[in-house]
């Protein structure tokens, strides 16, 4: 592990996705030592999962862009991957902070030339992917990783595949005796940015995400999307690779249900609209959308362009909470059964493809937090003076979206300064 300086003036930001990137860079850029944790191999969070973002629909690449760049050009910031915190001790303005890094096997010489992944036949489930493909023992997370280091999985070490991928290497970029590492920091102040992570589909049963391969969650949509995707970026159905025109999208999939998750994640709405957009402009005119909901959460300046997917002839709303999918052999349809509340008539509607809008759930489970904090009946983490010097920012804090999260992380950035500057002023 490089060696990592330091003091009670420094902000920790746990979580490197779009809101600890944001927070890191308001406080290093106001002079402020950080240091970024990150428990993925790449930052960047979920939004790396992306294919393009409402409501502009642009690539959330361009964003991350940026950001690099900014990183890259501000010595304040020490990043840390595979890094979580295992334990925090002391309080605001004097924590101490212990951290596991997990080893990458992977040094600074790697230039992501990519002859590792081609020396090894080892495989495994690509969680970039939601598991939708596979991936070599030694990978780039994805194409645009930062930082463009390869990593080697650590269910390959000890086999005979690591060994030739580090005969492969022509820059003495991999280490096979690398070990897992613990650190121990003193810090001022600390911003939780854990982010977010989907519903497990699988849970609700009548959906059938678990049995029926044409049945996927709107995450898995992001990543079908995309040109380096499981499926190349073309709509296809998993079970024979048909064409998926004929797509419907199930609001709410295990939201607002006291069997599920309580709370509207306010974000599923929105993401449905821009993914019918998706389907309109990979099929044109051939694409058809039905979107099941019990109302529509489009809410501010959004409201345009829940308009604009209305007006599409080739969308279809139906208000009805879908009952349950079946699966018809035959044609490998997904039939959705329910009532149409707009009328009270029964429908059996197969569709080529249904997407479940799952909703979205704090990525650290209530009671595994290693830090004192105050969190709300769904587990993200309140503003709240029992706090002391831990900030939450982004999905850490709500179900919200990136220009929310945005403005959560340089509210908590700010915060954080704002105890590091009374420690410096306590230290004269
Ligand atoms: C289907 C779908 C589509 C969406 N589309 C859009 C869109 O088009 N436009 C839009 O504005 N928003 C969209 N969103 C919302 C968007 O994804 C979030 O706003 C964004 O990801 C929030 O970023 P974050 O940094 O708070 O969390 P995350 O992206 O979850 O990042 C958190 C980071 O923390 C890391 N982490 C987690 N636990 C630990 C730990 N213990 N230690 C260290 N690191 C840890 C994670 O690995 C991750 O890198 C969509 C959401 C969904 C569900
Ligand atoms: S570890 Fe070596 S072989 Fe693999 S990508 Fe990096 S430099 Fe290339
Ligand atoms: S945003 Fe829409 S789909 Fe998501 S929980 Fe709220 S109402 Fe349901």
């Amino acid at each position: 592990m490089s060696e990592v300086i330091a003091t009670n003036q420094t902000i920790l930001v746990v979580g490197a996705g779009i809101s600890g990137i944001t927070a890191a860079l308001e406080a290093a850029e106001t002079g402020k030592d950080v240091i970024l944790i990150e428990k993925r191999p790449f930052i960047g969070g979920r939004v790396t999962q992306l294919y393009k973002y409402f409501p502009k629909l642009c690539y959330p690449t361009c964003g991350l862009e940026i950001n690099q760049r900014r990183i890259k050009a501000n010595p304040r910031i020490d990043i840390l991957t595979l890094a979580e915190v295992t334990g925090v001790a002391g309080g605001e303005g004097d924590y101490s902070v212990t951290i596991r890094q997990s080893p990458r096997y992977v040094n600074e010489n790697c230039t992501a030339c990519g002859a590792c992944a081609q020396a090894v036949e080892a495989e495994f489930e690509d969680e970039f992917n939601y598991n939708m493909s596979k991936r070599k023992g030694a990978y780039l997370p994805y194409n645009m990783a930062y930082p463009q280091r390869y990593v080697l999985d650590p269910r390959m070490i000890g086999t005979e595949d690591a060994d030739k991928a580090k005969a492969a290497c022509p820059y003495d970029a991999i280490e096979l005796d690398m070990t897992e590492q613990e650190l121990t920091l003193k810090v001022g102040a600390i911003v939780w940015a854990t982010g977010w992570r989907p519903y497990d589909a699988d849970k609700i049963q009548p959906y059938g995400h678990d049995r029926i391969d044409n049945v996927v969650s709107s995450v898995e949509f992001e990543r079908m999307m995309d040109p380096f995707g499981p499926t190349g970026g073309k709509l296809l159905r998993p079970s024979d690779g048909k064409e998926a025109k004929d797509i419907a999208f199930i609001q709410c999939a295990g939201s607002r249900d006291r069997n599920h998750l309580l709370h509207c994640s306010r974000i599923c709405c929105m993401a449905t609209l821009k993914q019918t957009i998706y389907a309109r402009e990979q099929y044109g005119d051939d694409a058809k959308a039905t979107v099941y909901y019990i109302d529509i959460r489009a809410i501010d300046r959004f409201e345009d362009f829940y308009r604009k997917v209305q007006d599409d002839e080739q969308v279809r709303f139906v208000k009805s909470k879908v009952a349950n999918i079946e699966e018809d052999k035959a044609t490998g349809n997904a039939v959705c059964h329910g009532v149409d509340t707009e009328g009270y008539h029964r429908y059996a509607n197969p569709h080529d493809l249904v997407v479940l809008a799952v909703g979205m759930e704090p990525s650290v489970d209530k009671d595994a937090f290693p830090v004192d904090v105050v969190v709300t009946r769904e587990g993200f983490i309140e503003l709240d003076e029992a706090n002391g010097g831990v900030f939450a920012a982004g999905c850490a804090s709500d179900a919200l979206d990136v220009n929310r999260s945005v403005q959560s992380a340089t509210a908590a950035a700010l915060r954080a300064i704002q105890v590091v500057n009374r420690v410096a002023r306590a230290e004269g």
